[in-house]
């Protein structure tokens, strides 16, 4: 049993992060579809099963690590911009964040230092703002 799963297996894809992802995100369904009872929810909860169990299965090794890739790049992103507010949210009470009329990057300045003027740092626009 265990060498017929070896021999199957040999040459396709298996598992990656985007299929972890991806089973992950099929339990997240499900379990939203039981708490609605809509079977269009238990449709595309299955519907991500089969996707993620489809690439696993896959032979287009190439195609496969570039999806994996763009995966691991998208949620990169993602996880960096929810630790940022998290960070904003956690020092509120001592940082205020304003944005450059210019370039839009945000600065953090400190609280309480009333009418400021700002240099940014990547355009060196000069602007004022209340801190
Ligand atoms: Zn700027």
């Amino acid at each position: 049993m265990r060498d017929f799963f070896k021999k199957f297996m040999y040459g396709r894809y298996g598992t990656d992060s985007l299929s972890g992802a991806m089973y992950v995100a099929t339990i997240v369904i499900f379990t939203i579809g039981i708490l609605f009872q809509s079977t269009v929810i238990y449709a595309l909860a299955f519907a991500v099963f089969v996707l993620s169990l489809l690439r696993s299965l896959s032979k287009n090794l190439p195609q496969r690590r570039m999806e994996n890739a763009e995966y691991i790049k998208i949620s990169g992103k993602v996880k960096r911009y929810i630790k940022s507010r998290i960070y904003r949210i956690s020092h509120a009470k001592e940082y205020k964040y304003l944005r450059c009329p210019k370039c839009h990057t945000d600065l953090r300045v400190p609280r309480g230092k009333g009418k400021i003027t700002l240099t940014c740092p990547c355009c060196k626009n000069r602007f004022d703002g209340k801190s």
